[in-house]
C-alpha cells in the first residue's frame, strides 16, 4: 500500500510540476550552446534590420522616380543602396539559418543522448509500466519536437516580434493616423483568435497523442511479430492501428477546417485593412499630407507585419505541441531511479566495509573479488510487484544460498520462482525483510557491484544481433580470441558455432533468432563463463530441447555450476536430483524443503509435482 501511495503521489507531483519548471529546463538546453546562439542571434538582429529598411527604401525610390527633381543621380544611388541591401539581407538570412539550424541539431544530439541514458538507468518497475514503443516515441519523435522548439519555433517567434515592433514605430513616424486606421480591425482579429485558440488547443495535443498511441501499437506488433503470426491476429493488429489513425485522422480533420477557416478570415481581414489604408491613404495623398512613395512604404510595412503575425501564430500551434512532448520527456529526466543503477559511497565488498566508488570501466578485472564468498539470504522477505500492488507475490520468504552448494527451486508457475531471481538481482527491493550477500544488505551495496558478480542463465536467452564472438564477449569485452574459444569450449559451444560458415563472425540475427534454443543457451553459458561470478542464477528452459543438445547444455551448466552458489529454477529430474537442496515454492513461500530423496519420501506437493511430469524426464535419466 505504501508503494501505491507513493507511486499516486509521484504522479501528483508530476503533475503539479509546474510549466515553468518544464520552459526553465527546455531553454536550459540551449546553455551548452551559447556560442553558436549567440551568432545566430547577431544573424537574426542583422537581417530583421535589413529587412526592416526595405520597404523604406521601395517608397524612397518611388518618391524620387515621381519628383524627378534631383534627376536620375538619386534613382541610381538608391537602387544601388537596394541593391546591397538585399545582398546582406540574404547573406544574414542564409546566416540565421545555418546558426539556428546547427544550434537545433547540436542540442537534440545532447538532448537523445541525455533522455536515453535516462531511460535505461530507471529501476526495472518503471519499464513494467512504460512500453517499449512509448519510450521509442520519446527518444524520436518528442525529441524532435523538442529541437523544433528551443530553437527554430523560438527563433521564428523573436523574428516575428521584433518585426511586428520595428514596422509599428515606424508605421507611427509614417503616419500615425493612417496606422490607427488600420488598427480598426485589430479588436475584430483579436476576438476571431482567442476563439480558435482556444478551440485549437485540446485538438492538437490530442492528434499527438493518439499518433502517439499508433505508433506504439506498431512497435508492439513488430517486435512480437511471431506471437501476432502463430495467432493468425494480423488483421486484428492493423485494425487496432487503423483505428488509432483514423481518430487522430477526425481530430485533425477538425483541426485543418478551423484552421483553414481561421486563414481564410485572416485574409479577409488583412484584405480589409489594405483597403482602408488604400482609401484613406488615398485622399492624405491627394490632400498632400503624404507622399506616394510613403504610402507605398506603408502599404509595404503592413503587409510585412501581416505576414509576421501569420507566421507568428503558426509558432504559437508548434508550442502547443511542444507542450505534451516537454512534459513527457521532462517526466522521464526528472525521474530519479528507486534502484539506481550504482551509486556512490556505498559498500564496494561486504567483506572490505569501506566507502568506494566502483571505477565505471567494465575491464576491472578487480571488481570481481575473490575474498567474496557469495553467501545469499532471503530474510522474511515480503513482496508485491509495483504494478500489482495488491497482490503478494512472496511472503516471509526465508532462503540461504550457500557457496559451493546447489539450490533448486521448483513448483508450479506463478509461485514466485522467477521473482526471487529477480530479487536477488535487485531488479526490485522486498517491501519488507530483506536480502543478504555475505551478512550485508544489498541495499547496502553498490547495485553494479552486486550484478557483476551475479552470473544468470535465463530461460530464453536474449542475445544482440551482433556475430557469436560479439555476443560471447558481451559479458566481459576486454578479453581476446583465445579467452572467448575456451569458454565456448567449456560451454560446448565452440563445435556448433565452428560449424557455422562465418564461425565466429557469424551473424545470429535480431534477439539471436538463426541460432535455436539449446544454441543460445551455449551461448548464454559461454558468456556467464567469461563473467566468472560467485553466484550463478539459473532458469531452466522448460520447453524440450532435442536430446543431444540437451545432454550438451546440461554438461556445461555443471562445469559451470562447480565452486559457485547456485540457485535454479530447476524442471528437470535430473537437476533436482543433484541439488543439495530443493524447495517447493508455493504462492510465494516454501512449503517443503529437502534434498529429492527426502521429499519424495513426505508424501506431500512435491512428489504430486513428480507425478504430474511438472518435472520432466530428461534423456539423462530415462
Ligand atoms: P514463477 O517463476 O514461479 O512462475 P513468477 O515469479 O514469475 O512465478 O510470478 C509470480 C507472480 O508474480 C505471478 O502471479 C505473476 O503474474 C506475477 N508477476 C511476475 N512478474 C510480474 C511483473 N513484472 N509485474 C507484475 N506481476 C508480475
Amino acid at each position: 500500500d505504501e508503494k501505491i501511495k507513493k507511486d499516486q503521489s509521484d504522479a501528483k507531483s508530476s503533475n503539479n510540476t509546474t510549466t515553468r519548471a518544464q520552459f526553465r529546463w527546455l531553454i536550459g538546453q540551449c546553455r551548452h550552446e551559447l556560442l553558436y546562439m549567440s551568432f545566430a542571434i547577431i544573424a537574426i538582429i542583422v537581417a530583421s534590420g535589413i529587412n526592416l529598411s526595405i520597404p523604406f527604401f521601395v517608397g524612397k525610390l518611388i518618391d524620387s522616380i515621381q519628383t524627378l527633381v534631383k534627376g536620375k543621380s538619386e534613382l541610381y544611388l538608391l537602387v544601388g543602396t537596394l541593391g546591397i541591401l538585399v545582398l546582406f539581407m540574404s547573406v544574414f538570412n542564409g546566416l540565421r539559418h545555418y546558426f539556428i539550424v546547427i544550434t537545433a541539431e547540436r542540442i537534440v544530439v545532447r538532448l537523445r543522448g541525455e533522455l536515453f541514458r535516462k531511460v535505461i538507468e530507471q529501476d526495472i518497475a518503471f519499464f513494467d509500466v512504460h512500453k517499449t514503443g512509448e519510450l521509442m516515441n520519446r527518444l524520436s519523435s518528442d525529441a524532435d519536437v523538442l529541437r523544433m522548439t528551443v530553437t527554430v519555433n523560438v527563433e521564428t517567434g523573436i523574428r516575428c516580434i521584433l518585426d511586428s515592433i520595428g514596422c509599428i514605430v515606424i508605421l507611427v513616424a509614417l503616419s500615425w493616423k493612417l496606422l490607427l486606421i488600420m488598427l480598426l480591425v485589430v479588436p475584430v482579429v483579436a476576438v476571431g483568435a482567442v476563439i480558435y485558440l482556444r478551440f485549437v488547443g485540446g485538438l492538437s495535443r490530442d492528434v499527438q497523442d493518439e499518433l502517439a498511441t499508433a505508433s506504439e501499437i506498431a512497435q508492439e506488433t513488430i517486435s512480437n511479430i511471431r506471437s501476432v503470426r502463430s495467432l493468425a491476429k494480423e488483421n486484428k493488429q492493423v485494425r487496432f492501428y487503423e483505428d488509432n489513425i483514423n481518430q487522430a485522422y477526425n481530430r485533425a480533420k477538425h483541426l485543418t477546417l478551423a484552421a483553414a477557416s481561421f486563414t481564410g478570415g485572416m485574409m479577409l481581414a488583412a484584405g480589409i485593412c489594405i483597403l482602408l489604408v488604400v482609401a484613406y491613404g488615398g485622399t492624405m495623398v491627394l490632400n498632400g499630407e503624404l507622399s506616394t512613395g510613403q504610402l507605398t512604404s506603408f502599404v509595404l510595412y503592413s503587409g510585412f507585419i501581416a505576414m509576421s503575425l501569420s507566421t507568428g501564430s503558426g509558432v504559437y500551434f508548434e508550442f502547443l505541441k511542444a507542450l505534451g512532448a516537454t512534459e513527457r520527456v521532462y517526466s522521464i529526466i526528472t525521474r530519479i531511479p528507486t534502484i539506481p543503477i550504482s551509486h556512490e559511497n556505498k559498500i564496494v565488498n561486504p567483506n572490505d566495509i569501506v566507502n568506494h566508488v566502483i571505477s565505471e570501466d567494465d575491464s576491472d578485472e578487480d571488481e570481481i573479488d575473490s575474498t567474496m564468498r557469495g553467501e545469499l539470504s532471503f530474510h522474511d522477505v515480503s513482496f508485491s510487484y509495483p504494478t500489482r500492488g495488491e497482490k503478494k507475490v512472496l511472503t516471509d520468504f526465508n532462503l540461504d544460498l550457500i557457496p559451493g552448494k546447489v539450490v533448486a527451486l521448483v513448483g508450479e508457475s506463478g509461485g514466485g520462482k522467477s521473482t526471487c531471481i529477480q530479487l536477488l538481482q535487485r531488479f526490485y527491493d522486498p517491501d519488507s525483510g530483506y536480502i543478504t550477500l555475505d551478512g550485508v544488505d544489498i541495499k547496502e551495496l553498490d547495485p553494479t557491484f552486486l550484478r557483476k558478480n551475479i552470473g544468470v542463465v535465463s530461460q530464453e536467452p536474449f542475445l544482440f544481433g551482433t556475430s557469436v564472438r560479439e555476443n560471447i564477449k558481451y559479458a566481459k569485452d576486454t578479453v581476446g580470441d583465445d579467452q572467448v574459444f575456451e569458454a565456448a569450449r567449456q560451454a560446448n559451444a565452440h563445435q556448433f558455432i565452428q560449424q557455422f560458415p562465418n564461425g565466429y563472425d557469424t551473424l545470429v540475427g535480431e534477439r539471436g533468432t538463426q541460432l535455436s534454443g539449446g544454441q543460445k543457451q551455449r551461448v548464454a553459458i559461454a558468456q556467464a563463463i567469461l563473467k566468472k561470478p560467485k553466484i550463478l542464477l539459473l532458469d531452466e528452459a522448460t520447453s524440450a530441447l532435442d536430446s543431444e543438445s540437451e545432454h550438451l547444455v546440461q554438461m556445461a551448466l555443471e562445469r559451470l555450476m562447480k565452486g559457485r552458489t547456485v540457485l535454479v529454477i530447476a524442471h528437470r529430474l535430473s537437476t533436482v536430483k543433484n541439488a543439495d537442496l530443493v524447495c517447493v515454492i508455493s504462492k510465494g513461500r516454501i512449503v517443503e524443503r529437502g534434498t529429492h530423496n527426502e521429499l519424495v519420501k513426505q508424501n506431500g506437493m512435491y512428489k504430486q509435482l513428480v507425478e504430474k511430469q511438472l518435472l520432466s524426464e530428461d534423456s539423462q535419466s530415462k
